[in-house]
């Protein structure tokens, strides 16, 4: 059968680190304004993991959290502030793709791009 994927992160500062295993699943960037408010960013790209399949294994344990709509919680560094993922009630972790060490490995594609409207018109985001 296939090989095991084992795709490894973090923060910033390195406080907290994870751990995730097997096909990212749903690869999708947004625009919405939580997501442009929680990462500071224009459009956030995600990848999803069942929650079983991510573990926290820096120094900080688990990130902390702060909940920010019905069925999600914003995951974050409490130590350096970076953005990390999003850990929702439905049992899936989604994490963002820029705190991966290789982003470049992703497989991103197909991208989906919701909320396509809440960024500007020069901000170019190229999805197939
Ligand atoms: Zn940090
Ligand atoms: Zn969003």
């Amino acid at each position: 059968m296939g090989k095991q994927l084992l795709w490894k992160g973090g923060c910033l500062c390195g406080l907290i680190r994870f751990e995730a295993e097997g096909q990212p699943g749903f690869p999708h960037s947004c625009s919405c304004r939580m997501c442009q408010r929680a990462t500071g960013a224009l459009t956030a790209t995600w990848v999803e993991f069942d929650r079983a399949k991510v573990r926290w294994t820096g120094e900080g344990g688990a990130p902390s959290l702060y909940r920010s709509s019905e069925k999600s919680t914003r995951a974050f560094c409490p130590q350096c502030g970076s953005s990390l993922g999003a850990v929702d009630d439905a049992p899936v972790i989604a994490l963002l793709t820029g705190c991966f060490d290789a982003p470049h490995r992703l497989p991103l594609k197909p991208l989906s791009h919701s909320y396509r409207s809440g960024r500007p018109r020069w901000w170019h985001v190229t999805v197939d």
